[in-house]
């Protein structure tokens, strides 16, 4: 990338706050947006999770509100709308960093939190509403927020919005917010009810695509491991334990499924927590805590609930289970390999998950090297042999993660004799 934060037209207050932030250069979709930002156009981006798109719109909205000379006005300015409450802290979290030598203030709302605390931090003035839209329109039908100086609206993650059946909520929302705005659509996908979304919010917008919208994240190794359905939570514990994994983010489909793995793996001492819609917004906020302090090694999260998890140097993640629709895929192994980190993202295959594995290959336009793992197959009644299978023991280009996976397994092989596993292993454990 040719340009620097400082050829971008941003204040010595925001390029201060990004270099105490450690931020050396933008990323491409910020190279592009803020420009686009500022000279005020509406703007339709196509930018994956991990991109840096958060700062892609924060960054010139600051920009331009202190351009604007409306620090100490206190109503909102700037309206940003995402689809899950741990995405509105995220975006929080980086306002305050962004604008800590600036005077303006933010706000998350979202559901599942005290309406009462919301509404007296909205009565003492906010500059910038981080929310998700069915909170915000409780707010607007009771009257406990005033949208009417909205200039900046911007639509986060607006496939996982409609995805989660927000379209009437935005729309209604939108009918409290000024005509005359600025409006900024980023979505990682764009199916038709995006496009329809984008083209009744925005006002001959410029389009930005950073990265092919069906592309993984290229800085991410993937690999699957088939495995019998019934063995899944064994080679999962194995995988962690052989290769002395400290912090790794796990993915199930349903959140039975994610207490059924937590309380697996605390069964074989290895510290793990769930985060899926049935915990509470004190419980979500915490397990990400201490997970990202890695003072608990393994969370176990459902696609809704990982949207907003955002780890600088998280190695790994674990499909326990692959999702329903391959662009999940894409989002949970774009929680990884963020920012231009190397990841590795390891999904645990049974028979009766190939043909989604055939459409997230299909939807990547690229096959995942498959690896076996001692016999953790056996059993399943359809063998992945059939696919094409690439052995990584001895390849000089695998990661040592990769060798380690494919190495002789005898503990695989104990337990086809019969033996009991040894828990010799468990010993090397550091445990947290
Ligand atoms: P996002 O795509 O907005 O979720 O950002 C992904 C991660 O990249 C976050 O942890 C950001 O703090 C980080 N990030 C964003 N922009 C930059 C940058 N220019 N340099 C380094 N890290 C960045």
């Amino acid at each position: 990338m040719a340009v620097s934060f400082n050829e971008l037209n941003l204040c010595e207050e925001i390029l201060d706050a990004l270099d105490s932030a450690g931020y050396k250069k933008p990323t491409p979709v910020q190279e592009q947006a803020i420009p686009a930002i500022l000279q005020g156009v509406d703007l339709q981006v196509s930018a994956q999770t991990g991109t840096g798109k958060t700062a892609a719109f924060l960054l010139p909205i600051l920009q331009k509100l202190s351009q604007l000379d409306v620090e100490g006005e206190k109503v909102p300015q700037a309206l940003i709308l995402t689809p899950t409450r741990e995405l509105a802290i995220q975006i929080a979290e980086n306002f305050e960093i962004y604008s800590q030598n600036l005077e303006f203030n933010s706000t998350a709302v979202f559901g599942g939190a005290s309406m009462g605390t919301q509404i007296k931090k909205l009565a003492k003035g906010v500059d910038v509403i981080i929310a998700t839209p069915g909170r915000l329109l409780d707010h607007t039908a009771q009257g406990t927020v005033d949208l009417s100086n909205v200039k900046f609206l911007v639509l986060d993650e607006a496939d996982r919005m409609l995805d989660m059946g927000f379209k009437h909520d935005i729309r209604h929302i939108q009918k409290n917010l000024p005509a005359k705005k600025q409006s900024l659509l980023f979505s990682a996908t764009f199916p038709p009810e995006v496009l329809e979304l984008a083209a009744s919010t925005l006002h001959q917008p410029s389009r930005i695509q950073v990265a092919r919208s069906n592309a993984a994240v290229e800085t991410v190794t993937q690999v699957v491991h088939p495995v019998a359905a019934a063995r899944k939570l064994d080679l999962l514990t194995h995988i962690i334990q052989k290769n002395d994994l400290n912090q790794v983010l796990v993915f199930t489909k349903t959140k039975e499924m994610a207490d059924t793995v937590v309380n697996h793996l605390k069964g074989e001492k290895i510290s793990a927590v769930a985060l899926h819609g049935d915990k509470t917004q004190a419980a979500r906020k915490r397990a990400l805590k201490e997970f990202k302090d890695i003072k608990i090694r393994i969370l176990v999260a459902t696609d809704i609930a990982s949207r907003g998890i955002d780890i600088d140097t998280l190695m790994y993640v674990i499909n326990f289970e692959l999702p329903g629709v391959p662009e999940d895929y894409v989002h949970r192994i774009g929680r990884t390999g963020r920012a231009g980190e190397k990841g590795k993202a390891i999904t645990l295959i049974s028979a009766d998950e190939r043909r989604h594995l055939k459409d997230i290959e299909r939807f990547l336009k690229r096959e995942i090297p498959v690896v076996k793992i001692g016999d953790y197959d056996r059993g399943d009644n359809l063998s992945m042999k059939k696919k094409k299978s690439v052995s990584v023991m001895g390849s000089k280009k695998s990661s040592s993660t990769e060798r380690k996976f494919s190495e002789g397994d005898k503990r695989g092989a104990k337990q086809r004799q019969g033996a009991k596993p040894k828990k010799k292993n468990q010993k090397k454990f550091k445990r947290r």
